[in-house]
C-alpha cells in the first residue's frame, strides 16, 4: 500500500487544527437535529450515554455512537446521507463561512501557506456535510466516525477520537503523513525534512478533550488558543486553562474580520514568515562555514 504524503514546501506551512463543537458550533453536533428526531431531550440522552459509558468501563465517545446506532433503530436509517444531512444542519459560530478564505489569502500574502484540519471527537460524516467542509475549508477532517455495512447503514465505530489519541493527528500534519493508517508518522524525519514544525501549527479548542494537544503544542513552540462562546461570555474553561499553562490566548469564538481572533491569526502569520526569513538566514550561513 502507498500512502500519498505531503511533501515540505518552499514557502513556510501553517497548519491551523480546530476542534469542532463549541469551538466552530456553538454546541455539540448530535444535539442539533438527530437527538430530537429519536424523540430525546438532548440532556436525557447525555445523562443515558454517560451512564452507559461509567457502568460498563466504556469510552464516552464510543458509548454515545452505541447509543446512536441503537436509538436510531426504528425511527430512521442511520447512513452517510443522513449524518450529512444533520451536518448540514449545524449552526455555525459568527463569520466561520467567511474566515478561511481571508486568512488563506493572508497567508498568501505573506508567503505562509495556511492548510486548516479538524479534530474532533465529534462525527466525520456530519462535519462533511456542512457547508464549509464541503466548499474544500479543510485539508483533512479527523473525527470520530462509523463503519457502514454493505446496505450502507452505521454498525460499528471506524474510528473513536478522544484526549490523548487527538494528538497523533498533530504528528501526521508535522509529518505530512496524513492518511491515519500510514505507519510513517512513527518514522524519523531530520528536522529539514519537517512540513508543519510544531511552531508553525496553531491548536483552536475549547473544552477538555482539547488539553493534550493544548499543551504539547503550547510546549513546542506552537499556539494555543482556547476560544468561548461569544453569546453566553462564559470563560470559566479557557481562564482555567490559561491559568494551567494549556493555553496562551483566549478569545470570543467570532470568526469575523476585525476581532480578537481575526488578528491574533494574523499575528501568527506575521511571526511564521518573519521567523521564515531568519531561519533562512541561519541555514545560508550553515552552508558556506
Ligand atoms: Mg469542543
Amino acid at each position: 500500500m502507498e500512502y500519498i504524503r505531503k511533501q515540505k514546501e518552499s514557502l513556510p506551512v501553517l497548519a491551523i487544527c480546530y476542534d469542532f463543537d463549541k469551538t466552530l458550533s456553538p454546541d455539540d453536533m448530535q444535539a442539533q437535529g438527530y437527538i430530537q428526531s429519536v424523540g430525546y431531550d438532548v440532556k436525557r440522552f447525555w445523562e443515558e450515554s454517560n451512564a452507559m459509558a461509567l457502568a460498563n468501563d466504556m469510552d464516552g465517545n464510543l458509548a454515545y455512537m452505541l447509543k446512536m446506532v441503537r436509538e436510531a433503530e426504528g425511527n430512521l436509517v442511520l447512513n452517510r446521507k443522513e449524518l450529512e444531512r444533520y451536518g448540514s444542519h449545524v449552526q455555525l459560530f459568527p463569520g466561520v463561512e467567511g474566515w478561511f478564505d481571508r486568512i488563506n489569502r493572508y497567508g498568501k500574502a505573506h508567503g505562509v501557506i495556511v492548510e486548516h484540519y479538524i479534530i474532533s471527537s465529534g462525527l466525520k460524516e456530519m462535519i462533511e456535510g456542512t457547508e464549509i467542509a464541503k466548499n474544500g475549508a479543510f485539508e483533512k477532517v479527523y473525527a470520530s466516525s462509523f463503519y457502514f455495512n454493505e446496505r450502507g447503514v452505521a454498525v460499528w465505530p471506524a474510528q473513536v477520537i478522544n484526549y490523548t489519541n487527538k494528538t497523533q493527528f498533530l504528528f501526521r500534519i508535522e509529518k505530512g503523513t496524513l492518511d491515519i493508517n500510514d505507519p510513517g508518522v512513527n518514522e524519523y524525519f531530520p528536522p529539514e525534512k519537517i512540513r508543519v514544525p510544531f511552531r508553525n501549527i496553531v491548536y483552536i479548542g475549547d473544552s477538555d478533550t482539547d488539553i493534550p494537544c493544548m499543551k504539547l503544542v503550547n510546549s513546542y513552540g506552537g499556539h494555543s488558543i482556547g476560544v468561548y462562546d461569544p453569546d453566553t461570555g462564559n470563560k470559566e474553561k479557557v481562564n482555567k486553562m490559561l491559568r494551567d499553562n494549556r493555553i496562551r490566548y483566549i478569545v470570543p469564538a467570532d470568526y469575523f474580520e476585525g476581532t480578537g481572533l481575526d488578528r491574533l491569526l494574523k499575528a501568527i502569520i506575521d511571526k511564521t514568515a518573519a521567523f521564515e526569513v531568519l531561519e533562512n538566514k541561519h541555514l545560508e550561513d550553515l552552508r558556506d562555514v
